[in-house]
């Protein structure tokens, strides 16, 4: 039995007084359960601070991207050594918002899910398709494709622990989210390419969320979906009520 994953995903908002905050509200009302796990996606500047803060509750922190590279002269990029320095839990990897303005590829989302591993991180992979894409039917080939190559060289247990989140591009900040049958779908067609990668057993353990204007209003009806197993959210996060429904909802 698979767990749900939630994990509000903040992108580029709020002061570190609000971030703060957040984690202040939600950190000690997080369920205490096994069903459900609840991650922050929080700005680098305030990944440090916030690690400390949510110590001992149930709240992980992830970063929102970071470069494949250790070390060396990279300016302006976060390293995983660093974020696994400070604590960092997770990663979001190749978000569709760092492909379409950061010119982030299936090949630097591999070599990124790589570097995580090395460094005792998990990766949250985020694939999706554009609406082009889907009116010309062409989203399981092109969900699968950023699927194969994302996992690429992953040993069988590296993808056990991967965490896949499918993300059809119109949905995400449109208010427009994918039903959840159609979500489910692409949900179970991604089992299959990892099945098809690895084996039934592996298939059968990762975990796979969808995301696109995931709130609590909708949230059930995602998750009683069988190859759903937690969101990604973007604008439903910020405020520590919703996240706080989100999560229950998982639970
Ligand atoms: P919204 O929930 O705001 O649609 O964003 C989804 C998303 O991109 C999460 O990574």
């Amino acid at each position: 039995m698979r767990k749900n994953i939630i994990a509000g995903n903040w992108k580029m908002n709020k002061t570190l007084a609000e971030a703060t905050q957040f984690v202040a509200e939600v950190k000690n009302k997080i369920p205490a359960t096994d069903q459900v796990e609840a991650i922050v996606c929080a700005p680098f500047p305030y990944l440090a601070s916030l690690v400390e803060q949510a110590k001992g509750s149930n709240v992980k922190i992830s970063a929102q991207n970071m470069h494949f590279e250790d070390n060396g002269a990279f300016t302006g990029e976060v390293s995983p050594v660093m974020l696994k320095d400070i604590g960092v839990s997770h990663v979001v990897l190749g978000h569709s918002e760092r492909r379409e303005y950061f010119a982030e590829t299936d090949e630097t989302v591999n070599k990124k899910a790589h570097a995580a591993f090395n460094h005792g991180l998990t990766p949250i992979i985020c694939v999706g398709e554009t609406l082009e894409q889907r009116e010309a039917n062409e989203t399981k080939s092109l969900v699968g494709e950023q699927v194969r190559k994302a996992l690429e060289g992953l040993s069988k247990d590296q993808v056990t622990q991967s965490i896949i989140a499918y993300e059809p591009i119109w949905a995400i900040g449109t208010g427009k989210t994918a039903s959840s049958e159609d979500a489910n779908e692409v949900c179970a067609h991604i089992r299959q390419v990892v099945k098809e990668l690895t084996d039934a057993a592996t298939a059968e353990a990762v975990i796979i969320q969808y995301g696109g204007s995931v709130k609590p209003s909708n949230v059930d009806e995602l998750l009683a979906q069988s190859d759903i197993d937690g969101a990604l959210v973007g604008g439903a996060s910020l405020e520590a009520d919703s996240f706080l429904q989100l999560v229950e909802a998982g639970a």
